[in-house]
């Protein structure tokens, strides 16, 4: 199992004989699986999957492949029936009291089962120890993410062609999934958001059957998973010749971007990478124009801890990877969101989204 040092100090501080992993995510970190279902039990000795028989085959598969030489592995066992059931004999006989759970992620009704079919054991909320451990990635999921990354830039390079007035929002964005997939991710990291003329105002517009029409703006949000890691990259075009206002529009964002970018760094702020972005957009006219946060952490979730916005107060470190994104909607005219995901270093960081910045006219 992956990180042994920094979960036995988890236990250590909250005192605790385990911990009860449920959140996917978490389970796919610690163990290599990624079946979505089951449980991962970690003690102080050893982590337990479990699962149910539609998992088994996968689960052994996915953990034996993980494993990592020098942490002890995780151990999959099929469970029949219900979980509080087996989990009430395999904690008395490990004499387990007090197990931790993710208070952020398991749902009443599951609670009330654990509490309820468990009442020897003390079950203490873990809050997010565990997702924070995801924060700083190993050069095996960095390249994971690059490779993800990659597959985005190609995607859009691709896509380029087939974007044209006329087509739907909807067939774009069918379009860029499949070509995702052919370049060789896993899936999309999110659904793909193609938003053309007033709708690319809307950050997270859906893609609509409207067609695609001269003159407006195209925003273009995807990406994909690799190795179960994710990327995340926006541009924004004009289809046809862009006008004044539109150019000035992405050259502000554009610029916005360049200056978070060349600002980012571990041992920053979250609140001050995004300041360096929002006062240039600030500085240029537009305000609550940009409505959202600066740009979010990137892993097996596509959006994770820390965050770069106005209210992050957390330090940016080493090996973390972010988002930057910045953007400007105006309601009844359009919008350009530009973005690239980054791994931060201590002296700068080092870009994985390549595509072209320049303004494109198609
Ligand atoms: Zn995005
Ligand atoms: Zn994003």
């Amino acid at each position: 199992m992956r990180k042994r040092k920094e979960l036995n100090a988890c236990l250590e501080r909250m005192k605790l004989d385990a911990i009860l992993v449920s959140d996917p995510y978490n389970v796919r970190y610690l163990s290599g699986f990624g079946g979505g279902e089951g449980y991962l039990l970690v003690t102080r000795q050893e982590g337990v999957l479990l699962v149910d028989f539609r998992y088994t085959a996968r689960a052994k598969d996915e953990v034996a492949e993980s494993m990592d030489s020098a942490e002890s592995v995780a151990k999959v066992i099929e469970v029949k029936g219900k979980y509080e059931d087996f989990l009430r004999d395999y904690l008395e006989g490990k004499g387990i009291g007090r197990m931790g759970f993710e208070g952020n992620h398991v749902r009443y009704a599951q609670y009330v089962a654990f509490r309820d079919g468990l009442p020897q054991v003390e079950l203490v909320p873990v809050g997010d120890e565990l997702t924070r451990l995801r924060r700083v990635k190993t050069q095996e999921e960095l390249s994971c993410m690059k490779r993800a990354a990659w597959i985005g830039d190609q995607t859009f390079e691709e896509v380029l062609p087939f974007l044209r007035v006329g087509r739907t929002e909807r067939e774009v964005a069918g379009q860029i999934e499949y070509l995702l997939k052919r370049n060789g991710a896993e899936g999309t990291s999110f659904d793909v958001i193609v938003a053309s003329g007033l709708n690319s105002a809307k950050p997270h517009a859906e893609p609509t059957c409207k067609k695609i029409e001269d003159g407006e703006f195209v925003t273009l949000d995807f990406g994909c998973r690799y190795g179960g890691y994710c990327s995340d990259m926006t541009r924004t075009v004009v289809m046809g010749k862009a006008n004044d206002r539109q150019r000035a529009v992405y050259r502000t964002v554009r610029e916005a971007q360049e200056r978070a970018l060349a600002a980012i760094r571990a041992g920053m702020k979250g609140k001050d990478v995004d300041k360096v972005a929002r006062d240039y957009i600030k500085e240029s006219g537009y305000w609550k124009e940009f409505g959202h946060g600066l740009g979010h952490g990137v892993g097996l979730e596509i959006h994770e801890e820390p965050r770069l916005s106005p209210l992050e107060e957390e330090e940016i470190l080493s090996g973390m990877v972010e988002t930057v994104e910045p953007g400007v909607y105006i309601d009844g005219f359009g919008g350009v969101r530009i973005e690239d995901m980054v791994a931060v270093t201590e002296t700068g960081c080092v870009n994985f989204t390549h595509s072209d910045k320049d303004l494109m006219e198609l």
